[in-house]
């Protein structure tokens, strides 16, 4: 790779059409490459569909690659995202997981329309619908598309802050996978799991401090560090936590779209530097480009 691979521009984290993204993955890797990125992971939620488009355009713009995923996860009564990366993408446990999480979103999707039609708020399902690049994965992303279009909200960010989160109209509670079957599922396919923005999780210190407890007993080894989703307090705090659990780091964007994500892939700050960068442990799992 050239220099160092401990300093290269990683970026483990983005999303594509393939879930709650809007570009395609030849798309994310001719930008990332354009943005510097020297190692590079697409990570669609639920869902591997992306990943040979992601690895065969990542080997043709000269990009280093990494195989993802972003797993939703429930855990003490909220989401939680964990990350895997570097497994084998043909594993057919992890494709029968994520095909499970996957499958609780239709029947969501649906509900939340209903609870935003009791709000005043009619067709959200059809209209999320139309900017879902794949049947498989409505998500909430769609749906606040939709209310922009629409007119009732400026931006993504102030739908989810009046009709998306808990407590909120078109709300839904939702029972995602089990955190010790993610990471098992990532484990056995040959790759790292990680816990990805933990900044983002309304958690109390000790529930978070019982998320990493159960993390690593798991067999997770990664947490996000340095995220479009953190401050830099944040990144501080989670270095903290990274050097407590003895846990690898991660770097990531969570680039889903032009205009609407505020970090562009490649964007971010180095890790801190007596951090091990989860990439260093992965090298054998590396997809050069040939
Ligand atoms: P879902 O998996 O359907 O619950 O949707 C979760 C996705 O919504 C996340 O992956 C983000 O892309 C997006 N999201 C969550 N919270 C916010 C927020 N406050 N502002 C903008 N996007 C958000
Ligand atoms: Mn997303
Ligand atoms: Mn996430
Ligand atoms: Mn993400």
């Amino acid at each position: 790779m050239g220099k160092a691979l401990r300093t290269v521009n990683a970026d483990l984290h983005c999303h594509s059409a393939f879930s709650d993204g809007t570009l395609e993955p030849e798309a994310l890797a001719a930008r990332a490459k354009a943005n510097g990125v020297e190692l590079w992971a697409l990570t669609d939620h639920d869902e591997l569909a992306g990943q040979r488009r992601a690895r065969d355009a990542a080997r043709a713009a000269g990009l280093p690659y990494l195989t993802g995923t972003e797993i939703s996860v429930s855990f003490a009564g909220t989401t939680v995202h964990v990350v895997g990366l570097g497994f084998d993408a043909e594993d057919g446990d992890l494709a029968a997981g994520l095909a499970a999480t996957r499958g609780g979103r239709e029947p969501r999707a649906r509900e939340m329309s209903e609870a935003l039609a009791k709000a005043g708020i009619r067709g959200a399902y059809e209209g999320a619908l139309k900017f879902v690049g794949n049947p498989e994965l409505i998500s909430r992303t769609h749906f606040a598309r939709f209310l922009v279009e629409s007119g009732v909200c400026a931006d993504t960010q102030e739908v989810f802050r009046r009709f998306l989160v808990e407590g909120k109209p078109g709300f839904v509670p939702h029972r995602w996978a089990r955190l010790g079957d993610a990471v098992r599922w990532i484990v056995d396919a040959g790759g790292i799991a990680v816990i990805a923005h933990p900044a983002r999780y309304k958690l109390t210190p000790t529930e978070d401090y019982a998320l990493f407890v159960e993390f690593k007993a798991h067999g997770g080894r990664g947490v996000e560090v340095v995220t479009g989703s953190h401050s830099a307090a944040d990144a501080l705090r989670y270095a903290e936590t990274a050097r407590e659990f003895g846990l690898l780091a991660s770097r990531g964007s969570d680039f889903h779209s032009p205009g609407e994500s505020r970090i562009d892939l490649g964007g971010l700050p180095p890790l801190p530097p007596d951090l091990s960068p989860v990439w260093e442990a992965l090298e054998p799992r590396i997809q050069a480009p040939s």
